[in-house]
């Protein structure tokens, strides 16, 4: 077992498929306090919309189609985001599904919490360790080497 240690500031990924977005939106802006406290990071278009609509300062990446998803697990992998909120679609193919699972993977892979619907969102965002240090275990000890906290 290894450990990277999750500071009380957050470095949280928001991600909405299209069909998501206004619930993410919604959601967003009921805990928009909460989230302001945090370092705030998302795929392109989720990002443009939620700087716009409720004033976020938030580090975009890419769109997701066009590589958005794979810098978010890139960023993971690196030790540069430790939080996901991802509204994926549930009912819709998505063109791409293969970065979306690629995501979802990395994402249990490093043991990044990672909520994919609004009431799993709900339960994280509120947990008492959203404002604690946490030692997050990883299972493959060479994978601490990753923690861009040393
Ligand atoms: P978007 O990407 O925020 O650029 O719409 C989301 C996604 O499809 O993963």
């Amino acid at each position: 077992m290894a450990t990277i240690w999750m500071e009380p500031t957050k470095r949280i990924a928001l991600i909405a498929h299209d069909h998501c977005k206004a619930d993410l939106l919604d959601w967003a802006r009921f805990n928009r306090a909460t989230l302001a406290q945090h370092d705030l990071y998302a795929t392109g278009t989720t990002g443009a919309l939620l700087q716009r609509e409720l004033g976020l300062t938030i580090q975009c990446f890419l769109s997701g189609p066009l590589g958005g998803d794979q810098q978010v697990g890139a960023a993971i992998a690196e030790g540069r985001l430790d939080f996901v909120i991802f509204f994926w679609d549930p009912l819709e193919p998505q063109p791409h599904d293969v970065d979306v699972k690629a995501l979802l993977r990395i994402a249990v892979v490093y043991n990044v919490p990672i909520a994919c619907n609004r009431a799993s969102a709900d339960f994280l965002l509120s947990s008492p360790l959203m404002a604690a240090s946490y030692p997050r275990q990883l299972r493959i000890e060479s994978l601490a080497n990753a923690s861009g906290r040393e």
